[in-house]
């Protein structure tokens, strides 16, 4: 680095996509952009399930910041056309299974057992599992060929703000410099770096969630729909096949996403309730062997499980939740998967990160001297992204308050669909879209509290009759009513629900 080129005007910790693509898009804005990563890619990353609303904020950024190219990775058609070497899979929907402990995966006519939410009219349209690092490994080239000073296996070790400008110390081959930036953009995920250089804390406080998660990718699982056929399970009224989707097995404890990529591959991984005692302590083996143990169906579909080359090993997490105190400062701003996480139930992350560029890279180019009102709008930002944080954790929370009880499940999952559509809606009719899922809505808060409220209700009764979830279910249904463009809820749906809930 010589000592000319080492002056920038926003310097951005952390290559995942959400780092390298703010980087495209503030470089188009004109400003000079140096982008650090400590590893090296291509790398393992896990959260690989894109949504349409992920889609559409693609799509958007393409068109807004001459990112053409971008336009491409919105879809699984275009992805496969112009990039097929960049792996992916085609996700239709979300799918969910529920699995009884000591029982082999069984269902009926009606659907009892399973739920199938279509998010996309074809695979043509459909949106996409990313292989991670092939994806962010692709967009570092994207940032290198677009004249970006990119440093990787570089780490940031301090950070001083004098006069308005950071001076930071990095090290690279054991070799410490210092850039000067105007500005810097953590989007290094949980990795803590806002600690380091801001003394700004990460609390898993306050959160109604508690989970953990063990997880790997795996070559040549077996396909979930050749099982049910097996067990001559009828798919026929299925609106996709269900491996061509998010597949989630629901359990007892949690639950399991099991993403498929087109090269065999899939991302394999339970997201287990950190309140029970008996897994707190386990090491990743030993809870991986107690699912399997304990859930027929799963021990099948990974009994001949071979690992994949990355990450080559079954990762355990700690507690998945945590929320930095404050998201900004002064000289610097926080991506919203930097701030906070909850868990990857309803796949929220990629969205909620591509929703965090979009809004960080319009309140800079608005504001290129870094002064007033950049930081009022950042406080907005920071409301914004704590209220959508709420949002995300209360559905979440439902979730696992619910697993055990699938009809509840299933009925309270419907608020997650209803506030896609809400916010869908909003922006397929570009109607102005502030916070994700509507978060700040106040029929959106009043429908989540008031049926969050009775979950918790029903869940610490002894027993739940029928007659109990029944009711409960009219009730949700008839709270999402006017929102519900896509039959969420009918009888006669079967749990089925063909009909695209976008329509792109
Ligand atoms: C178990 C799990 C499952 C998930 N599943 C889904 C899913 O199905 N769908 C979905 O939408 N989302 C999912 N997510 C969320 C998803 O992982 C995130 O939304 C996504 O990774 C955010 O991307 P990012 O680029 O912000 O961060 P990351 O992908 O975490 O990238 C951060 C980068 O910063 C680098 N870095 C770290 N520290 C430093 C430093 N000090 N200096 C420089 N660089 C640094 C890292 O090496 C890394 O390359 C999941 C998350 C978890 C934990």
């Amino acid at each position: 680095m010589s000592q000319q080129s080492n002056h920038y005007d926003i310097v951005i910790a952390g290559a995942g996509f959400a780092g390298a693509l703010t980087a495209l898009c503030l470089n188009e804005c004109g400003f000079k952009i140096c982008l650090i990563e400590k590893g090296k890619h291509p790398r393992f990353a896990i959260g690989e399930s894109s949504t349409p609303i992920a889609d559409m904020i693609l799509r958007s950024l393409s068109s807004k910041y001459n990112l053409p190219w971008l336009y491409d990775f919105s879809r699984y058609g275009s992805w496969q056309k112009k990039h097929p070497e960049i792996v992916c899979g085609i996700k239709r929907g979300f799918s969910y299974y529920k699995h009884y402990p000591g029982k082999s995966f069984s269902t009926n006519d009606n659907h009892i057992n399973e739920l199938l939410v279509a998010a996309s009219v074809s695979d043509e349209m459909s949106d996409t599992n990313w292989l991670r690092s092939d994806v962010d490994a692709f967009l570092v080239t994207k940032v290198k060929e677009a004249g970006i000073d990119y440093f990787d296996e570089t780490e940031i070790t301090s950070g001083l703000r004098e006069n308005k400008k950071w001076k930071l110390n990095v090290v690279h081959n054991n070799n410490t410099s210092i850039i000067h930036a105007s500005f810097f953009i953590d989007a290094s995920g949980g990795e803590m770096l806002a600690d380091k250089l801001f003394s700004v804390k990460s609390l898993s406080e306050n959160f109604l969630t508690n989970s953990f998660a063990v997880f790997s990718h795996f070559d040549n699982l077996p396909r979930w729909t050749d099982i049910l056929c097996q067990k001559n399970i009828a798919t026929g009224d299925y609106p996709y096949d269900a491996d061509n989707s998010a597949l989630h097995h629901v359990l007892d404890e949690g639950w399991i996403w099991q993403l498929r990529f087109n090269n065999n591959r899939t991302s394999f991984g339970f997201s287990l309730n950190g309140n029970r005692i008996s897994l707190q302590k386990m090491p990743a083996i030993e809870v991986w062997n107690s699912m399997c143990a304990k859930y027929p169906d799963i021990n099948y579909i990974l009994k001949d499980a071979k690992l994949s080359i990355q990450p080559g090993s079954i990762i355990r997490s700690g507690r998945l939740q945590r929320k930095l105190e404050t998201c900004f400062g002064d000289g610097w701003v926080a991506m919203p998967h930097t701030v906070g996480f909850v868990d990857a139930l309803f796949s929220t992350g990629i969205a909620y990160s591509l929703a965090g560029i979009e809004r960080i890279v319009e309140i800079l180019s608005g504001n290129r001297n870094f002064q007033q009102p950049l930081y009022e709008q950042l406080k907005e930002y920071e409301n914004i992204v704590f209220e959508e944080l709420k949002l995300i954790d209360m559905l979440v929370a439902g979730c696992y308050k619910t697993m055990q009880y699938f009809p509840l499940f299933n009925a309270w999952s419907m608020l997650y669909f209803t506030f896609t559509i809400m916010y869908e809606q909003k922006r397929l009719k570009n109607l102005p879209v502030k916070y994700f899922l509507e978060a700040n809505d106040s029929e959106v808060q009043r429908i989540a509290h008031t049926t969050y409220k009775e979950i918790l209700a029903l869940t610490a009764q002894q027993t739940l009759s029928q007659k109990n979830i029944d009711v409960f279910t009219n009730a949700v249904r008839e709270r999402i009513k006017p929102y519900n463009i896509a039959g969420l809820l009918e009888p006669s749906s079967k749990n089925m629900y063909h009909h695209t809930i976008a329509e792109l």
